[in-house]
């Protein structure tokens, strides 16, 4: 098929999301709004004024303006209205399945209590389900914390265990590679929750990075990861064991203009399950249809790949068999519509 792909096209196209900070969905009203509610002075007063502290080309730069705007997140309906914003947002993007990260400790390290924080998020997922989204957590340790504080936040977590589908990690990965996690990777296993961790773009150790995280760890995601195109024998791994690569392509471009279009494109074709997210999309410039549509555009995608990112992505969901096949009939019965 050579079918011109159109955002109309992308739009409809059912889809899950596997790469969101429910953090990075913090738009601009709704920071202005929680300020003011929780009386918290973050210096800006207008959007306009929001918008021009968003200055990074790094991931060390978006750090520095991400977390400081999370003082305005205070109380559980804080949480609450952040969560069910996006999801709104997500029934509109036509995501039919997300699993969202959250950073407890970025709260319970400015005490906010973790119960606090994951009654909003989770109170919000269950009143989402009218829109038709269904949407799970994923506890993420931040990797510039100690492993101690990474060891009481998985211990917070315990009696909140069946609302966490699984463990990620993230934030400056420079110098705290997935190592330095390995036991509460293995408690997290152990009591019953899935694997993912960030490998982000072009690090310093990115391929250790991720061989830690897949032969040493047991990832069954890895989050970017796209530098795993330089060493065919862990793309053979990922190929072979169906390990996901959730990538976000308007994100990459903040670092490398060409989004890692090549590389996305290399790793679908060898058959990776490799899928496209929106990351952090209040900071980013767009939600996930947004996403597909710059790849697809920038990379003159087919309707066939952008078709098999979207399969991919229900694929390297962690859902049911059951309800994977569902979701993979839906796009078949849109694409035959089509
Ligand atoms: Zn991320």
């Amino acid at each position: 098929m050579t079918t011109e792909i159109t955002p109309e096209f992308i739009q409809g196209l059912p889809k899950a999301e596997l790469h969101l900070h429910i953090e990075g969905t913090l738009e601009p009203e709704l920071k202005l709004e929680l300020a003011k509610r929780n009386k918290v002075d973050i210096g800006q007063s207008t959007i306009e004024e929001v918008r021009q502290a968003y200055q990074y080309d790094d991931l060390a730069s978006f750090l520095a303006v991400y977390y400081p705007a999370m003082q305005v997140l205070q109380q559980e309906q804080d949480f609450y209205d952040l969560a069910f914003s996006y999801l709104r947002r997500a029934a509109e993007n036509n995501v039919r399945h997300v699993e969202i990260f959250f950073d407890p400790q970025a709260h319970t390290s400015r005490d906010i209590s973790f119960e606090t924080v994951i009654s909003g998020l989770h109170r919000a997922i269950v009143d989402a389900r009218a829109l038709n989204v269904d949407a799970e957590l994923i506890m993420c340790f931040l990797r510039d914390f100690s492993k101690e504080s990474a060891r009481k936040t998985l211990l917070e977590a315990m009696p909140y265990k069946d609302w966490i589908i699984g463990v990620g990690l993230d934030s400056d990965e420079h110098n705290n590679p997935p190592l330095k996690f390995a036991r509460q990777y293995e408690d997290a296993a152990a009591a019953g929750m899935h694997l993912t961790a960030h490998c982000d773009i072009d690090q310093k150790d990115s391929i250790d990075h991720i061989r830690q995280a897949l032969e040493i760890m047991g990832v069954e995601r890895i989050d970017h990861g796209t530098n795993i195109v330089e060493d065919p024998d862990l793309v053979d791994f990922v190929v072979n064991h169906q390990v996901g690569l959730t990538s976000c392509p308007l994100s990459n471009s903040f670092v490398r203009p060409q989004m890692k279009g090549e590389e996305i494109l290399q790793l679908l074709s060898k058959g990776a399950k490799i899928c496209i997210n929106s990351d952090d999309p209040a900071y980013f410039g767009g939600y996930i249809n947004d996403n597909y549509y710059a790849l697809a555009d920038q990379f003159n995608l087919t309707q066939q790949q952008v078709i098999q990112l979207a399969r991919n992505s229900f694929e390297a969901s962690w859902i049911s068999d059951e309800k994977k096949a569902l979701y993979l009939a839906e796009i078949d019965e849109y694409v035959a519509k089509h």
